[in-house]
C-alpha cells in the first residue's frame, strides 16, 4: 500500500505543460508585461513561460509554506518581499502547483500592496481543485484527487525527506538496510522510482548528517539506523 501518492514528473512534461500554458494565455488575448515567480516552485515554469511568451521581465517573491516534501511546515508567509514599483504593469504570477492556494493568495496580496500593478493574473501547471482556495486564471491540469507531484527540481530534496520518513517508521522493525532494500521499500511507500543516483545521493546526505551509518557487512554495503 502506497503511503504518499506521488507522480514522478519528467523535465519533458514540464516543458510541454508550460508550452500548453503559454498557448492558453495567448488564446485568452491577455498579455502580461512582467512575470513574477513564486519561489521556489515557480522558478522553472516562470522561466519557461518567459521563453514561450517572449517576456523579458522576470521577478520573484519567496513564500514559505511546504517546508518538507508532502508536509506543511509553516503558515504561508512572505519570506523575501518584492519591493518594486509595478504600477501600470500587467503581472503574471506563476507557481508550479496550486494546492491549498495559500502561497498564491499571500503572494498576490503582497504584490497588490507593495508593487501596485494594474492587473495580476495567476498561472500554474497543476490546480488541485477540491482543496484549493483559489482557481488560477490559467492552468493545464485540474487534479481531482490529491497527489504529490515529484517535480525534477525537488528530486533530491524529496528523496532525502521521503527516505527519512520511511526509515523512521520502518526502522522500528529493521535496523540495517542494503541499497536494494531501501529502493524496494521506497517504491512500496511512494509508488515511484527516482533512479539509482538519487537514492545514492540522498543516502550520502543522511550519512553526512549522522542520521545513518554506512558500513560493510559480508562485503556488502549496509546503512544502519
Ligand atoms: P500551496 O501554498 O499549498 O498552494 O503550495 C505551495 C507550494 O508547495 C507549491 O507551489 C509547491 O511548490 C509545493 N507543493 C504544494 N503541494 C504540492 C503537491 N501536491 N505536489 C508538489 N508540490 C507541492
Amino acid at each position: 500500500m502506497v503511503k504518499v501518492r506521488c507522480k514522478l514528473v519528467s523535465w519533458d512534461e514540464v516543458v510541454e505543460w508550460c508550452r500548453q500554458l503559454s498557448l492558453k494565455i495567448k488564446e485568452s488575448g491577455w498579455s502580461p508585461d512582467t512575470i513574477v515567480a513564486i519561489a521556489r516552485g515557480g522558478y522553472v515554469p516562470a522561466r519557461l513561460l518567459c521563453d514561450f511568451l517572449d517576456i523579458h521581465e522576470l521577478l520573484s517573491v519567496q513564500v514559505l509554506h511546504w517546508g518538507k516534501a508532502a508536509e506543511i511546515t509553516a503558515k504561508a508567509h512572505v519570506k523575501y518581499p518584492l519591493k518594486v514599483n509595478l504600477s501600470g504593469k500587467k503581472v503574471l504570477l506563476v507557481d508550479d502547483i496550486a494546492d491549498t492556494g495559500d502561497s498564491i493568495i499571500v503572494a498576490k496580496e503582497h504584490l497588490e500592496s507593495e508593487c501596485k500593478p494594474s492587473e495580476i493574473k495567476v498561472a500554474t501547471m497543476q490546480w488541485i481543485s477540491p482543496v484549493c482556495k483559489i482557481k488560477p486564471d490559467y492552468y493545464v491540469d485540474e487534479v481531482k484527487e490529491w497527489i504529490w507531484y515529484q517535480y525534477p527540481w525537488t528530486r533530491l530534496e524529496d528523496t532525502t525527506q521521503f527516505i527519512t520518513k520511511m526509515l523512521d517508521e520502518e526502522g522500528k522493525k529493521k535496523k540495517e538496510w542494503t541499497l536494494e532494500e531501501i529502493v524496494e521499500k521506497f517504491k512500496e511507500w511512494y509508488g515511484i522510482d527516482v533512479g539509482k543516483s538519487y537514492y545514492e545521493l540522498a543516502l550520502e546526505i543522511l550519512v553526512g548528517e549522522g542520521k545513518l551509518k554506512k558500513r560493510t557487512r559480508d562485503r556488502e554495503v549496509v546503512y544502519e539506523l
